[in-house]
């Protein structure tokens, strides 16, 4: 007798689990009771953290909290309706003013979160009869935007500027749009973004740049990727997340002035959800200033990053990405290799989290070490001996 199904009809979830448990894919939430930094308190344990996005450590910055605080007693904490109702307020709207300027762009618009950003902003740009061209290790929520627009989907090989030129070429598309991560989420390493900007140009398209991992690291000022190649061009926008190194939550598009207004017009992400609060928006105006003003944690950044490229004595089987920003990827290749590095770093207090498929291709399961200017050089280098005193 088969087992009985653990789900109403066509659904059997037990069997569903079970399958993702064989593929040592189970993904496991660990509960924080408390932290500090990159300093974490877990099942009452102290553990060193490499696993968040907070790569200038301004989460819990004392400024960003106060102005939370102020903001929270001066508007309330909810938006209380879409943007396009009566969800936009001052503090909305001073803030896409200065996240304008802050990259230099004429306009841009603020999202309550970087995945609902791409999965409309994609579809609110082309549709039947376009094409999307999408780099193939793209961040999810732009290949599931590129899905929802019906548009042709063209996935042109990582970082293949030859791929993506014989495709437009051959392309007979309305329009065409040019999707890219900046910084690859999984690998740290940065897109082509001139060569890119230039095929639009050749190809008449666009270039939709998500630098979820360059805003607030890379370029002047933190200004992001496309300021750190000085790129400018009415074909290029630009969009960027604020949950990651500005430490608060969010994310915006920038670009032409007409451009962001037919986005407004257009995205349904943007017009059918709750605006996000403006105490949200207050707490992102004074992390830009921080951004701006504390270039000392873009350096520390930069040392932390040099730390770990320059150890010598990584296990044989490990091969380091080529990274220069803070995700440093260990590539390991079978989830299991993955997953078992990660517990022996557990054990040892540390917590380097194992990425396996589908966030990564299949095959290509690694630790994702991230780097934050919250952590000390001491922090890095207690990983760097944890490592290299195993038995391998
Ligand atoms: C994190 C991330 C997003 C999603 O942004 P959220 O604000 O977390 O929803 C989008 N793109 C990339 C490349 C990301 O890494």
């Amino acid at each position: 007798m088969t087992a009985p199904s653990s789900g109403p009809g066509a659904w059997d979830f037990g069997a569903e689990l079970r399958a993702v448990d064989a593929a040592q894919l189970r993904r496991r939430r660990r509960v924080i009771d408390a932290y500090e930094g990159v300093r974490l308190r877990i099942d009452g344990r102290d553990m060193l953290s490499f696993c968040s996005n907070d790569y200038l450590g301004l989460a819990q910055h004392p400024a960003l909290v106060q102005a939370a605080q102020e903001a929270a007693s001066r508007w309330g904490v909810g938006a209380t309706a879409s943007p396009v109702l009566c969800g936009h307020s001052r503090a909305h709207e001073q803030l896409e003013q200065e996240l304008a300027a802050f990259v230099g762009l004429p306009r841009a618009l603020y999202f309550y979160a970087g995945f609902p950003a791409n999965a409309g902003l994609v579809p609110a740009l082309v549709g039947r009869g376009d094409a999307v061209f999408s780099d193939a290790l793209n961040h999810a929520c732009l290949i599931d935007g590129a899905r929802l627009s019906r548009a042709d989907i063209q996935v042109y090989a990582h970082c293949d500027v030859d791929d993506l030129a014989r495709r437009l070429q051959a392309s007979a598309a309305r329009r065409r749009l040019i999707t890219t991560d900046a910084v690859f989420s999984m690998d740290g390493n940065l897109a082509p973004l001139p060569e890119l900007l230039e095929l639009a140009e050749r190809f008449d398209a666009l270039l939709l740049v998500d630098d979820a991992h360059g805003f607030g690291v890379l370029g002047p000022h933190g200004a992001g990727s496309a300021a750190a190649f000085g790129l400018r061009s009415p074909r290029l926008l630009y969009m960027a997340t604020l949950g990651k190194a500005a430490g608060v939550a969010g994310a915006f598009v920038a670009g032409s002035a007409d451009a962001v207004e037919f986005l407004m017009q257009r995205t349904r992400s943007y017009i059918f959800a709750t605006a996000a609060p403006a105490m949200i928006a207050e707490t992102l105006r004074a992390s830009l200033r921080l951004i701006a003003e504390e270039s000392w944690r873009r350096e520390r950044l930069r040392e932390l990053v040099r730390m770990v490229r320059e150890h010598a004595h990584w296990p044989p089987s490990w091969r380091l990405g080529d990274s220069t920003t803070p995700v440093q990827p260990i590539l390991l290749g079978s989830n299991q290799a993955a997953l078992e590095a990660m517990r022996r770093l557990w054990d040892q207090g540390l917590w380097v989290p194992a990425i396996r498929p589908p966030t990564v291709p299949e095959g290509s399961a690694r630790l994702r070490l991230s780097l934050s200017a919250a952590h000390a050089t001491d922090d890095v280098r207690c990983l760097l001996r944890a490592i290299e005193s195993w038995d391998h």
